[in-house]
């Protein structure tokens, strides 16, 4: 079966890893630091706190937000559950903005609309989750814009988007229009720690909280210890109810080794994105919108709804290990228990109803790639 993802680990990744192993702390040691500052300076942003997987980024984003109880988030239903399950985690309550079906990222439109609504009701969010779906950036200037009468928070779920840019030249993680970015380390992501995430902030009083979060709400900064205690230098304090979602030297090691070729990896990746381009333009299926700017997480295409079920099918008997992202967030029955509904949030679910992910990672040969194509194409017929 070709995999519709898969990571891309060398000699030099087993190396670093087994480094760790021999000679140094296996966590809380200096590889979570350095993985740290290397992130920093690849992104430009300022601060970045590692954690162990893009879901507890996720949600040390939010609590570092404040979000709580009372509060509300919006977010888009085309993702992995994880991007409203952030703020469920804080106890607040979810609704979400559709997507725009030429782009499959939040609408900009849709947005402005539901803007206007929230604010005739009085109940504004928060914040607001956006996703870059598939590694393809939202059109985050005009969401910032919009939002920027409201005190709106913004947080880049950008798990599919490490490596790319956004429409004016920014690279992804450089939290230029936002207080939050978080990706993830999956291994089907950009590069990977096996299980890891971080979370990158210009704002240092953002950057502290999601530190104090990820370590149990403990602090053994001076600064922040109560008086009386400077002759003690076993005291801590907790200062609110943490966790522990740090990610640890092993997978800050293998993190350390895979950036180096990030930019590598990107460019593979957007060398298949073209090929598919191509070589699908002639067959019945609705293709993603060719961003350069991409990281190109995905490849998916649409094909008409009422045939996905049997050529997914017919792919897969095939060999071909296609995929399907995502289904819509609210019609997954923990979310139609909060109240949501099939119908709610049309595009997405049109758009989850004929979509087919094709198989696209670093690694992928020429020769399989061409698997796929030739079997696409008989498959349609
Ligand atoms: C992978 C992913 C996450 C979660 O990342 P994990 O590291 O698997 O916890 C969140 N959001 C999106 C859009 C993702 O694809």
């Amino acid at each position: 079966m070709i995999p519709y993802g898969k990571h891309s680990v060398d000699e030099a990744d087993i190396q670093a890893v087994v480094e760790v192993l021999q000679n140094q702390f296996l966590t809380q040691g200096q590889q979570v630091p350095a993985f740290e500052q290397r992130l920093c300076e690849y992104t430009g942003a300022s601060g970045a706190v590692a954690c162990n997987s893009g879901t507890s980024g996720l949600h040390l984003a939010c609590l570092a937000a404040g979000v709580t109880v009372g509060d509300l988030v919006w977010t888009v239903p085309n993702s992995f559950a994880a991007s409203a399950n952030a703020a469920r985690y804080c106890g607040a309550d979810v609704d979400f903005i559709d997507i725009d079906p030429i782009t499959r990222n939040l609408s900009v439109e849709a947005l402005a609309q539901k803007l206007q609504q929230a604010k005739k009701r009085g109940r504004l969010p928060k914040a607001i989750v956006v996703v870059h779906f598939a590694g393809s950036s939202c059109d985050m200037n005009a969401i910032a814009q919009l939002t920027a009468p409201y005190d709106i928070l913004l947080i880049e779920d950008a798990a599919h988007a490490l490596g790319g840019k956004d429409k004016d030249g920014h690279r992804v993680g450089a939290c230029h229009y936002s207080a939050m970015t978080v990706t993830s380390f999956h291994p089907v992501k950009s590069i990977t720690t096996a299980e890891g995430g971080v979370v990158f902030t210009n704002d240092p009083y953002y950057e502290s909280q999601l530190r104090l979060y990820a370590s149990h709400g403990i602090t053994k900064a001076p600064k922040s210890l109560p008086e009386g205690h400077e002759n003690e230098p076993w005291f801590y304090a907790q200062q609110s109810l943490g966790f522990n979602y740090r990610l640890s030297d092993l997978h800050a090691a293998l993190g350390l080794a895979q950036i180096q070729r990030i930019d590598t990896f990107i460019a593979k990746r957007l060398e298949k994105a073209k090929r598919y381009h191509k070589a699908l333009s002639s067959l019945a299926v609705k293709r993603p919108v060719l961003d350069e700017n991409s990281a190109w997480h995905l490849y998916m295409i649409e094909v008409v709804p009422a045939h996905r079920t049997r050529i997914f099918n017919a792919l897969r008997d095939q060999g071909i290990g296609v995929n399907v992202h995502y289904i819509p967030i609210h019609l997954h029955p923990y979310y139609q228990s909060l109240g949501f509904s099939l119908g709610d949030f049309p595009h997405s679910e049109q758009y989850y109803n004929g979509a087919i992910t094709l198989p696209l990672f670093p690694d992928l040969s020429v020769k399989d790639q061409d698997t796929v194509i030739a079997t696409l194409g008989e498959v349609l017929k």
